[in-house]
């Protein structure tokens, strides 16, 4: 876009802190819970805060944010490393949030010197009763009053594994009649027996989010602490901490998450649907994880495209998928291959063809002129689609009829002269004449059709397995119906068809990119072989969803 595009607003503020000599150089983070693999909504946070970082000269750190041992695994670290990479993005130190539990010990232990946080007894049941209410204050209960001394003591203890889990918290002491529940002596340390994929058995207790993001980020002396609007209600906390701990001023800043159509967003939701084989795994083409995207065909360029254009929102919304299709289809129609592919094949002998073979150039893109020609061979038995022919033609049919001419791509007009039928009077074929002087590229025929149609040589056809994707939810956003989402998959998500490639697809690589002609875009799959070669149609040549819509 040659236009200059406005600030977004944490832009604009990032300028102002810039402008004012607030800081010198900015430094972003991007801190994913090694829990999951990343989805779409993941590439918006990484495109905003990796994007922020190179626009400002400044720099952006990778921090797992690995603060649960449960569920977490470096299985999902190093997925995450490399859609980052993907994506395009350098991270300038990588850094785990379990890589400073000792200093966040160490800020507990500060606290409870400074009478500001105590360990309590309770139950998770009586300390949620203690709460209150968002109307209602919360009372405190006797556990607050015990010494500095004996707070240091037990803290210790409970890091030294004497009591069991859920026996003992760490409290911070801040307020409870605070109208913001999250200042409601807040819970930062809990007990947990269980192996961690970093730090092992080394501790038994773990900080909670809330004391473990905002010290992280203060450690690392993060500037602009970037994330969603659901923990607007965490920022008072967040200061609280720093401003009581006396470390670097990091500041959060909140934008509204990436919710898309007919997509459910939540790493919770998303591992059910692999656990309980809804799909293939986390890089299903059907997933919305940067990994399915990726195997499906999508471009990293594509992704950050899509990103660039939703902006960064202050309130929730709900964007269209279509719209991040429609920026795979504009990048795929600058670079694929185009390729012709007949999937329900009718037989066209043209009677008058010799009985030798031709090679017939034709562009591997026309929206590309460096991208040159590959050969297709041509000879008098040739596949069409068999839904570019019809017997009986209504008006206005511009395709193969009895009497009527077409274009074959790249090659020479055609007639249809006879149609062929079996004994039970089944369309098998048809008999057709070519004329000579129409070829492609020297056409002195004079005569001018209006359809073109692709076509395969008969004899050299390539059988291919094509897997054409549809949305996995049947519903605009099956996070918020009742009941179950899983209620609201699309069955048909997924439909395997049979197609008759042109010769050249046996060169193909998961690299390459195609366009099936008149059909869509299309990309090898991981699971061909040397024998069966697999297909993911990326995405449909239109949009088939919203002309749905138009016809109601
Ligand atoms: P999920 O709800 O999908 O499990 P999460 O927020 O728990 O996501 P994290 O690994 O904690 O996942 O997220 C890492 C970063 O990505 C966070 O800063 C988070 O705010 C951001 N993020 C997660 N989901 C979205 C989304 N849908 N849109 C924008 N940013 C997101
Ligand atoms: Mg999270």
């Amino acid at each position: 876009m040659s236009e200059e595009k406005s600030l977004n607003f944490i832009e604009e503020i990032i300028e102002e802190h810039l402008k004012e000599g607030k800081y010198q150089s900015i430094l972003t983070r991007f801190p994913p819970e090694p829990n999951g693999y990343l989805h779409i909504g993941h590439a918006k946070s990484i495109c905003l805060n990796f994007g922020l970082g190179i626009k400002y000269n400044g720099k952006t750190n990778l921090r797992f944010d690995d603060t649960n041992p449960v569920t977490e695994d470096t299985e999902y670290v190093d997925s995450i490393k490399e859609d980052i990479q993907w994506l395009g993005f350098n991270w300038a130190n990588e850094f785990y949030a379990s890589d400073y539990f000792d200093k966040l010990y160490e800020f507990a232990v500060t606290l409870i010197k400074k009478g500001l946080a105590y360990v309590d007894d309770s139950t998770s049941e009586e300390i949620a009763a203690q709460k209150g209410s968002p109307t209602q204050p919360g009372t405190r209960n006797i556990y607050a009053e015990r010494t500095i001394e004996e707070n240091l003591q037990l803290f210790e203890e409970m890091k030294a594994g004497k009591y069991t889990d859920g026996e003992k918290v760490l409290r911070a002491k801040i307020d409870m009649t605070d109208p913001n529940m999250h200042m409601r002596d807040p819970i930062i340390y809990r007990i947990k027996h269980a192996h961690h994929h970093r730090t092992e058995d080394k501790w038994c207790i773990y900080p909670m989010y809330d004391f473990a993001h905002g010290q992280s980020d203060s450690i690392e002396n993060i500037t602009h602490s970037i994330c969603t609007l659901e923990f607007i209600p965490h920022r008072p906390l967040y200061d609280w901490c720093i401003e009581k701990l006396e470390i670097f001023p990091s500041r959060q800043y909140e934008f509204a998450r990436l919710n898309l159509t007919y997509t459910v967003m939540s790493k919770r939701k998303l591992l059910q649907l692999v656990n309980e084989e809804h799909v293939t795994g986390w890089d299903d083409p059907r997933m919305p994880t940067i990994s399915g995207m990726r195997r499906r065909g999508y471009a990293a360029a594509s992704i950050r495209d899509f990103c660039d254009r939703i902006g960064i929102a202050k309130r929730d919304n709900l964007i269209d998928v279509s719209l991040l299709e429609f920026c795979v289809r504009e990048h795929l129609n600058k670079v694929a291959y185009r390729r012709m592919v007949v999937f329900d094949p009718l037989k066209i002998t043209i009677t008058n063809y010799p009985e030798s073979k031709e090679l017939l150039p034709s562009e591997n893109n026309p929206e590309d002129i460096t991208s040159g020609n590959r050969e297709m061979p041509f000879s008098k038995e040739i596949l069409i689609e068999r839904d570019d022919f019809m017997e009986n033609p209504p008006k206005k049919y511009f395709r193969l009829a009895p009497g009527q001419m077409v274009r074959l791509k790249s090659a020479y007009i055609i007639k249809c002269e006879e149609v062929v039928k079996d004994a039970e009077g089944n369309i098998t074929g048809a008999k057709c004449t070519y004329i000579p002087k129409s070829k492609s590229g020297s056409d002195t025929s004079g005569i001018s059709v209006k359809g073109t149609l692709h076509w395969v040589n008969a004899a050299d056809a390539v059988e291919i397995e094509v897997r054409e994707y549809d949305r996995l939810f049947k519903v605009e956003n099956p996070g918020v119906e009742e009941g179950d989402f899983k209620d609201y998959i699309n069955a048909n998500s997924l439909k395997i068809v049979k197609g008759f490639a042109e010769p050249s697809i046996l060169s193909a690589t998961t690299k390459d990119r195609f366009q099936f002609l008149r059909k869509g875009y299309y990309c090898l799959d991981k699971d061909s072989t040397a024998e069966k070669f697999i297909f993911n149609r990326t995405v449909t040549l239109k949009d088939a969803w919203a002309k749905e819509v138009k016809k109601g």
